[in-house]
């Protein structure tokens, strides 16, 4: 997907492109591309912001300080976004549990989403040891698997990191995990500013040998 340049999408905000220019951007925004809507939302509220300071400062000169701190936005923000994912598939809802839970070796698939963002998990576990190992695949509906390349993926409990590895080239990874309460895995994102959170209580409630 080719973007639209930055001033583009300032002339946009401001009201000052020609209807078919307008119409083309508006397609490009339809495609769903985060990227630009991100930067027109912002330019829309500089633009506003200005509109109402007219008397004081003339827009020109907003617009030129946005275009100023624009790149320095990212680090401005050190606090990163927990994307809670939900639970969408768990393999133990579907086996008759007995079979499963009376075998020696455990074996469990649970999926969660969140935004465009799929995270597989595949456990493997001894039925006599505490230790399960997480075979997991995180993709993004939107963009190539390559995206997700080589991301922090960490277990955490509280503040301490009971585990950290990193995607592999088709955004696979591998942990092994004694699982704990309140435990959650967290896989950081190629935009960098926000993770993906899935929560491993369901592995503490029902793992066979807890
Ligand atoms: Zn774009």
């Amino acid at each position: 997907m080719s973007h639209f340049e930055r001033s583009h999408w300032v002339d946009f905000a401001r009201g000052l492109l020609s209807a078919g220019e307008r119409t083309q951007m508006e397609r490009h925004l339809s495609e769903g591309c985060r990227d630009c809507m991100s930067e027109l939302a912002f330019f829309e509220r500089v633009a506003h912001a200005g509109a109402g300071v007219r008397e004081v400062i003339a827009p020109e000169d907003i617009v030129m300080l946005a275009r100023n701190i624009f790149p320095l936005k990212p680090k401005q923000k050190p606090l990163l976004q927990r994307l809670v994912a939900r639970l969408v598939y768990d393999s133990f809802a579907d086996l008759a549990p007995v079979g499963v839970r009376s075998g020696k070796a455990l074996s469990r698939q649970l999926m969660y989403e969140v935004e465009d963002y799929l995270v597989d998990l595949r456990l493997e576990g001894e039925r006599d040891s505490m230790l399960v190992s997480i075979v997991g695949q995180v993709a993004n509906r939107r963009v190539p698997a390559s995206r997700m390349v080589d991301q922090n993926i960490r277990i955490v409990s509280g503040k301490s990191v009971l585990r950290q590895t990193r995607s592999n080239g088709f955004g696979e990874f591998c942990l092994d995990y004694s699982p704990k309460r309140n435990a959650k895995l967290l896989i950081s994102l190629p935009e960098g500013e926000r993770h993906v959170e899935v929560s491993l209580n369901r592995l503490v409630e029902e793992h066979p040998a807890s």
